[in-house]
């Protein structure tokens, strides 16, 4: 069943690494979330006649900077036009600094069942040169919190790579993370971009990234600590307690069809996707003015359909299926890339078994090259 995606374009502060679309200037967010509602109107067929949402997720930016009312709002939008299956997950990215016991309160009874909670780490120096707008104390006391507050089914988002003498503060940052008992979590290589803070003082030789290696060494512990405590590394960096992954997630890796709405949100409708503009005032006076969504359209070529699914696939437990490429995709990689697939498997990077590929925790670091050496071309596409 398909899902829907709500982009909240806000954040407190900007974080140093961080590039995804937001905005620090809160003034437009009731006009933003008006705008949303409206867009929900507009595109309420996207995905065909009134389908039954199994996940919804707010995600950002900061999806816990809104208020009770306009939460609400967005709800009653969202059943106003969709039925929502009685199971549906309903997620919501939070920073810790949001929740307090009113705001969890108010969270659980506008219905969100689940929490992503970005606290990324539990040791205040790295918070601080990160930016991020809370404390290592507020890293803790949130989860716990939003325990107490009933929310069992909690996500973490933790950054590993972060430059530091040694390796013990990731190690303490994963202890910390199992202590609180949460059955999903989410790791992610701390990666340099241009544009932010860090992409800039890098630029300027003021702020060095870690080194390969150093990074390749926490992402290591990460695995054999995952697996350690029982945790299935269902996506590259996703882990979680067996039966616990985020289903909104593992749909847009199976390739189900979303509604994305929001500045910079993205839609797939199960042939093309498509990209709201990022850009909030332009956003907002588009769809409440003119009642049009800035948006481009990507129409996908049979070389798009094939690659995506090598991208999603080969980054997740499940694998890519050759047999599925080939009879749906029309890419035979046994055929054309007979001496690569050995090649990954002799460096035991890869297996294959049962016609499914599977990376190695050895090829997982290397995932993104294996990917594009697997990528087709559109000259040689069907
Ligand atoms: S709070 Fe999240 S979206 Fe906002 S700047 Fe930080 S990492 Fe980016």
């Amino acid at each position: 069943m398909p899902g829907l995606y709500l982009h909240i374009p806000f954040c407190k502060q900007a974080c140093h690494y961080c590039d995804f679309h937001f905005s620090t200037s809160l003034g437009l967010k009731s006009r933003l979330v008006d705008a949303i509602v409206r867009e929900l109107e507009l595109r309420q067929h996207y995905l065909g006649p009134a389908p039954t949402l199994d996940t919804i997720y707010f995600g950002g930016g900061t999806p816990s900077l809104l208020t009770a009312a306009e939460l609400a709002q967005l709800f009653e939008a969202i059943h106003r036009h969709f039925p929502v299956s009685p199971g549906a997950e309903i997620t919501l990215e939070a920073n810790p600094d949001d929740l307090s016991a009113v705001a969890l309160y108010a969270l659980r009874h506008a219905g969100i069942n689940r929490l992503s909670i970005g606290l990324q780490s539990f040791y205040e120096p790295h918070l601080r040169l990160m930016n991020r707008a809370h404390t290592a104390e507020e890293s803790t006391t949130a989860v716990r919190r939003a325990q107490d507050a009933g929310f069992e089914n909690l996500s973490i988002d933790l950054i590993y790579g972060v430059p530091a003498p040694g390796h013990h503060i990731w190690e303490a940052d994963l202890a910390n993370a199992f202590a609180l008992g949460v059955p999903h979590v989410s790791a992610y290589a701390l990666t340099i971009e241009p544009g932010t803070a860090f992409g800039h003082r890098l630029q300027k030789g003021t702020f060095r990234a870690a080194p390969e290696e150093f990074v390749a060494t926490q992402f290591e512990a990460l695995l054999a600590a995952m697996r350690a405590h029982g945790y299935e590394q269902y996506e590259i960096s996703n882990f979680c307690q067996p039966g616990r992954e985020s289903r909104h997630n593992a749909n847009y890796w199976r390739g189900v069809p979303y509604l994305g709405l929001g500045p910079s949100a993205h839609s797939y409708d199960g042939r093309n996707r498509q990209a709201t503009l990022a850009n909030n005032p332009q956003y907002v006076s588009a769809v409440l003015e003119r009642g049009e969504v800035p948006a481009t359209v990507d129409v996908l070529t049979a070389t798009d359909r094939a690659n995506e699914y090598l991208l999603t696939a080969l980054r997740t437990a499940r694998g890519c299926d050759l047999a599925h490429l080939r009879t749906h995709l029309g890419v035979d990689l046994p055929a054309t890339r007979p001496a690569y697939l050995a090649a990954l498997q002799a460096n035991g990077w890869a297996r294959i078994q049962n016609e499914v590929l599977t990376l190695t925790d050895a090829g997982k670091l290397l995932a993104d090259q294996i990917t594009l050496e697997l990528f087709q071309s559109p000259a040689v596409a069907p």
